[in-house]
């Protein structure tokens, strides 16, 4: 309607037969209609003033009025210290590849306070952190923030970076980072904040497995666009069956060296630390398969899990692979940690202490096995390095433990030293932690380790934290390799809930890690879509279904009423920056027919658009999920004066839509709106973003086309972005 009274009005201008007079009148009657339009538009659009949302979630926020601005005359104003010059050059790096601002780095007597400038650097080290730090009574005590904590002023006039060490610094610029807001035209838009932050674990790992990988450039793209984003401080590198070792290429794979050596200067470079894994019974069985060493078998026949713990030929070959990991991080300054590996070495076949040359020594394989890990615990502890190794063999029972009958590994707890480093693993919801147990053992060092579940992750880090673990490993078992782009984004995840525990359950993140994941490894500034250019379609007349269920059995996804959408907003309503137009009423949505919900049309037709749009935003959702990757429907385009050309959009489960009960892992869609049912449950809502190929041409009519499967598609909304 606005847009009609708009045109008209400009058709009226454009006549050069009116007189200025009346131009002038109409002028002031557009005024007044679009200060009216806008008041009552203004109540209908619920406000977007949405703060950043900061991963990892920080301690202390405080959020301030108005912003700063970074544009091209903005300094970075660096502390005396190379890491903090390094810092600096980091920050410059990002402004420039990610947002086309060439920012100068001033340091010294280059310093004014003048200036607008991004200061980096503890008070000592930098003048103007150390006069602003005074001003605004900020004193880092090491207590409360500790060595990895920073505090981050943004004020209209100046941005400071601080803390009382160069990791606390560097974590500090990433979270400055996230907080940038691109306005488009090489200004950047800060918003006015005091944040103190610190971490709850002094060890937050990823353990990243290399099997099969021959190219780092995806570990090294992992490590600096995710690991170092979201702070993440440890990473563990499981290396023996992938590493091109020049002692035994009958042994490993095809990373080179080198390789591995850019993998670790890039987490050197993030202030991640870096700990390599050789897993030493996987190290032998990889040569054992190919035909090698099969003197050193531990079984006679495949699949050869174990080597020999008797033969000191055995430790011979090991001990020269440790040897070469030495040599490729020597000038990194080395490792303070090794890990050993030592899991599931009774799995698949394995019998330790089978031998002829083990069984003559009278020995049980609890005693062999404590006999071999003090053998690679001496070996490291000569070098000044700790040993850390995974907990499974050293208990009994259900679950992981592993060192149960007939081999009884687990009677080996008394003789490990207590100064090895435990990985307690659980991957399942309800992980049993034992890192309690280890520790009433007399461990001091004990890790928690979970994997891509959820609330794996939330509830161990929960249970580590009130444990007082050191910290949290998260592993990773799909090779890290580009292939598995989507095996990793709960990393962010993990990396949230290791820095702040105990905040953000699963089902109530304001993220979603899977989108934060893609745009983390794309690089690409995150822009809000222009609200001046967006336009709503009207979809009233076809909808089909009521977003409130009622014991019929006949509204949303047939749930029932606790289970329904009915606190999801209708209306004009903004999320993350977009508007959308859902109808009110009796039905609010489109539903396609799916084999739980048949009763609806299998398709609906000729959804009028008739306007040129350079992206479309579909507000859209699953009434019941299904297997990931499925197509559950699809759009298709149709454009006016294309003839046939037409555009089919699929919609696969997972990826551009997912159900309204999934908290995460909708990889190409955007988390707009979460919301709670009657029953208590969280639900959330995406967008999906499609980027119009032919922005020039007036899109006539969408249909909405479903595949029946149980997955019934919904869509609520669509936006459009003019070209
Ligand atoms: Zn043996």
């Amino acid at each position: 309607m606005m847009i009609t009274i708009i045109s008209f009005i400009a058709r009226l201008l454009n006549n050069k037969t009116r007189d200025k007079r009346f131009i002038k009148r109409l002028a002031t009657l557009l005024l007044i209609i679009t200060g009216l339009f806008s008041s009552v538009y203004a109540v209908e659009v619920i406000s977007s003033s949405e703060k950043p949302i900061l991963i990892p979630l920080p301690k202390e926020v405080k959020w301030g009025e108005g912003q700063f601005i970074v544009d091209s005359k903005t300094v970075i104003g660096v502390g005396s210290s190379m890491d903090e010059k390094r810092i600096g050059e980091f920050l410059q790096q990002e402004l420039k590849d990610i947002y086309g601002l060439n920012l100068e780095i001033v340091s010294g007597k280059r310093l004014y306070r003048e200036k607008k400038t991004i200061l980096i650097g503890k008070p000592e080290n930098n003048p103007l952190v150390n006069k602003l730090c005074q001003e605004r009574n900020i004193f880092l005590t090491e207590k409360k923030i500790g060595r990895e904590g920073y505090v981050l002023l943004v004020t209209p006039k100046e941005v400071m970076v601080t803390g009382n060490e160069s990791q606390g610094i560097y974590w500090g610029i990433q979270t400055l980072i996230q907080l940038l807001n691109s306005t488009g035209e090489k200004k950047i838009v800060i918003p006015t904040v005091k944040i103190c932050d610190w971490p709850d674990f002094s060890f937050r790992g990823v353990h990243l497995h290399f099997r099969g990988v021959k190219d780092n450039s995806f570990a090294k793209n992992l490590i600096k666009n995710v690991l170092a984003k979201y702070k993440i401080n440890t990473v563990v590198l499981q290396i023996e069956e992938s590493l091109a070792w020049r002692s035994h290429p009958e042994l490993g794979g095809s990373l080179t060296p080198e390789s591995l050596s850019e993998i670790v200067k890039i987490a050197k470079n993030n202030f991640i630390e870096v700990i390599p894994e050789i897993h030493s019974a996987c190290a032998l069985q990889s040569g054992f398969r190919k035909g090698f060493h099969l003197d050193l078998a531990e079984e006679p026949s495949p699949p050869y899990v174990n080597y020999c713990f008797s033969n000191p030929k055995s430790y011979k070959i090991l001990f020269e692979l440790n040897d070469e990991v030495i040599e490729i991080f020597r000038p990194f300054g080395g490792f303070r940690y090794f890990h050993i590996g030592h899991d599931e070495i009774t799995l698949r076949g394995g019998k330790p202490g089978s031998c002829p040359r083990c069984k003559a020594t009278g020995k049980t394989p609890a005693q062999l096995f404590a006999e071999d890990v003090k053998k690679h615990y001496e070996y490291w502890k000569k070098k000044g390095v700790k040993v850390m190794m995974w907990h499974d063999m050293l208990v009994k029972g259900a679950g992981t433990g592993h060192g149960g009958p007939p081999f009884n590994i687990a009677d080996s707890l008394p003789l490990i030293p207590r100064d090895i480093v435990i990985c307690d693993w659980h991957y399942g919801p309800e992980c049993p932690s034992q890192i309690e147990y280890f520790q009433k053992k007399g461990f001091k060092e004990v890790i928690g380790c979970t994997w891509r579940n959820p609330y794996n992750i939330w509830n161990f880090t929960n249970k580590a934290k009130r444990a007082n673990a050191l910290g949290m490993l998260n592993t990773n078992w799909v090779p890290a390799k580009s292939g598995h782009f989507w095996g990793f984004f709960h990393i962010i995840y993990h990396a949230d809930c290791t820095w702040n525990s105990g905040r953000r359950p699963p089902s109530e993140l304001p993220y979603d890690p899977a989108e934060e994941y893609r745009i983390a490894m794309e690089r690409k500034p995150v822009k809000k879509e222009d609200a001046g250019l967006q336009f709503t379609v009207d979809l009233s007349p076809y909808c089909n279904r009521s977003l409130k269920d009622n014991y019929k059995f006949s509204g949303w996804a047939a749930r029932g009423p606790k289970y329904d959408l009915k606190t999801f907003p209708t209306g004009r309503i903004r999320l993350k920056g977009i508007l959308f137009d859902i109808a009110k009423g009796e039905k609010n949505v489109v539903m396609l027919k799916g084999t739980l919900i048949p009763n609806l049309p299998k398709k609906v037709r000729g959804i009028k658009i008739g306007k040129k749009a350079k992206k479309l935003i579909f507000l859209h959702s699953c009434a019941w999920p299904t297997a990931e990757k499925k197509l559950v429907g699809y759009y298709r385009i149709f454009y006016k004066n294309g003839g046939t050309k037409k555009i089919a959009i699929p919609l696969r489960y997972g990826y551009e839509i997912g159900s309204y009960s999934s908290f995460w892992g909708i990889k190409k869609a955007k988390l707009v709106w979460r919301g709670k049912m009657e029953s208590g449950d969280s639900i959330g809502i995406y967008a999906f973003i499609w980027n119009n190929p032919f922005p020039e041409q007036i899109i006539e009519k969408i249909d909405f086309l479903g595949m029946e499967t149980p997955a019934s598609p919904a869509l609520f909304a669509i936006t459009g972005i003019k070209p």
